[in-house]
């Protein structure tokens, strides 16, 4: 089958969901991934951060057959052997008090709406029911319907209502809207660090450790969603680090299982996690041995093969050589580590187009919020792989009148 077979299938069983670029991908290793006509590409979103490590990495998939060999899944009805040490290292290498295992990015945030109302109303006193977030415009905190319920993307609600109550939107990046929007009913603002899927906004200097002040005055649990930019992503191993604070809650997923499976996790003080007694939150795959051997493996690989510098001297060697091109048609090139936008111009009309080009000469690409390419290859590149990809974007930038 070629190409075009395999998207006339897709198009044909599939609901229309995603709107891909029509290149059919059937094998990956480290930055680069080969489609089913046997052409070579460098990968430039790494799965939306999900393969930080790079594609099918030796040791992690290593990990996954010996774990899979031996145990895959047991519930948490018992206890595995996984999972002690996957709690462990973890909290460990992250500073937490605590872990609740999940699967998906939108099972984390699930769990912490959960945890932050009842902290409310167990331990700040919030009047039942009562319980109020704050989340930021344009956040993207998964897919589920009540974390669609308070996005602020049109696109996103439309025909899928009624949502679940009890959240408000502030601007992104603005202290003040934060102090000003908290009530005394309020139990948490969540946040992303830097804003991947509306752009990649990175928030004035100072705002963390703005946020992370005016919700220690209050008594509002700060939640900082790092599902994207965690893991190394931004050049520190979490992007709150680059304004040295600590939130009460994180939440990880996407690479935490250097893209083989899909493991997310709350990590937290004791306080926000210690609300939950048996029987209150659970999943039948959360906390499954072939996750945490996996998890585990991929963590051993970020800090042992020092990818999270990596991605600070290449994101900003990286950044700096984007700036570089002398385009008219660039507005902005911003971002940290190797999390790395370049806004077109608007009157372009988009940015679709031109990640259809860069797929022609090898690069892949995705256009987020329109105008704006997300360069976010996985964390193993090389310089050497920068400079090619930067000479493509210059050549598609160039042939564009
Ligand atoms: C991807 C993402 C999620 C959702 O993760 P899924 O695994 O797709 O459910 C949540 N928050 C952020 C910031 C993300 O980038």
């Amino acid at each position: 089958m070629n190409t075009q077979d395999y998207i006339e299938i897709e198009n044909k069983y599939g609901a229309k969901n995603y709107k891909p670029l029509d290149v059919v991908i059937e094998r990956g290793e480290g930055v680069w991934v080969w489609d089913v006509e046997g052409k070579k590409y460098l990968d430039c979103l790494a799965a939306y951060s999900a393969v930080n490590q790079g594609h099918c990495h030796k040791r992690i998939v290593g990990k996954l057959k010996e774990q899979a060999e031996k145990l895959c899944i047991t519930s948490r009805a018992f206890r595995n052997n996984q999972l002690a040490h996957f709690y462990k290292e973890i909290c460990e290498l992250t500073n937490s008090h605590m872990v609740l295992p999940m699967n998906s990015g939108a099972e984390a945030v699930e769990t912490v709406i959960k945890a932050v109302r009842k902290w409310g109303y167990k331990v700040k006193g919030v009047p039942e029911g009562k319980a109020e977030i704050i989340v930021c415009n344009d956040n993207f905190h998964g897919r589920t319907l009540t974390i669609i319920g308070f996005s602020t993307e049109e696109q996103y609600k439309d025909g899928f209502g009624p949502f679940t109550p009890g959240f408000k939107a502030i601007p992104f990046g603005d202290a003040k809207a934060l102090e000003d929007a908290i009530t005394e009913n309020t139990v948490a603002f969540m946040v992303e660090p830097i804003q991947g899927e509306a752009g990649v906004i990175v928030p004035p200097e100072g705002y963390l450790k703005d946020v992370r002040r005016i919700c220690s005055d209050n008594r509002v649990a700060l939640v900082f969603d790092e599902i994207q930019t965690g893991l190394g992503r931004t050049g520190k191993f979490f992007a709150e680090e680059h304004e040295g604070v600590e939130s009460d809650v994180t939440l990880i997923g996407k690479a935490l299982s250097g893209g083989c499976y899909p493991v997310s996790a709350v990590l937290s003080n004791e306080d926000v996690l210690g609300v939950f007694m048996p029987g209150e939150h659970g999943s039948t795959f959360g906390g499954n041995p072939l996750a945490c051997a996996v998890a585990r493996e991929a963590l051993k690989v970020l800090v042992e093969e020092n990818l999270v510098e990596n991605a600070r001297d290449l994101g900003t060697y990286f950044k700096e050589r984007l700036q570089a091109i002398d385009s008219p048609h660039v507005q902005d090139v911003r971002g940290k580590g190797l999390l790395i936008g370049v806004e077109l111009k608007h009157e372009l009309g988009g940015a679709r187009p031109f990640c259809e080009k860069l797929k022609e000469k090898g690069l892949l690409c995705k256009e987020t919020h329109d105008h704006v390419i997300r360069f976010a290859p996985p964390l193993v590149i090389t310089k050497e792989e920068i400079d090619w990809a930067v000479e493509r974007v210059a050549e598609v930038l160039a042939a564009t009148d």
